[in-house]
């Protein structure tokens, strides 16, 4: 089994010491519907949908999924931890 180390120092986190947190981290897209412009109302549905077709394939399942929600598990260290659960958008 590979050693767990802390997400942002490096140091090694030993299971059943007590001393690292476990940080899960959902991150969702903003889930309000789109409002539409009268510009967008202009634009020709069909090539506009065409448009959205085309990049929809060019990206994978995962990519598109990984556009609207993600969601991670980090572990820190005691210090790391303190640190960052103060300023966690930092
Ligand atoms: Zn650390």
């Amino acid at each position: 089994m590979s050693p767990l180390l802390c997400a942002r120092c490096g140091i090694e986190l030993k299971p059943g010491k007590g001393n690292f947190y476990v940080v899960r981290i959902e991150a969702l897209a903003d889930p309000t519907p789109p409002k539409f412009s009268e510009e967008d109302m202009n634009l020709d549905p069909r090539a506009e949908f065409e448009r959205l077709l085309k990049q929809m394939y060019e990206l994978s399942e995962q990519e598109l999924l990984n556009q609207v929600y993600r969601r991670l598990v980090v572990y820190l260290c005691g210090p790391c931890y303190r640190q960052w659960i103060e300023e966690p958008v930092k």
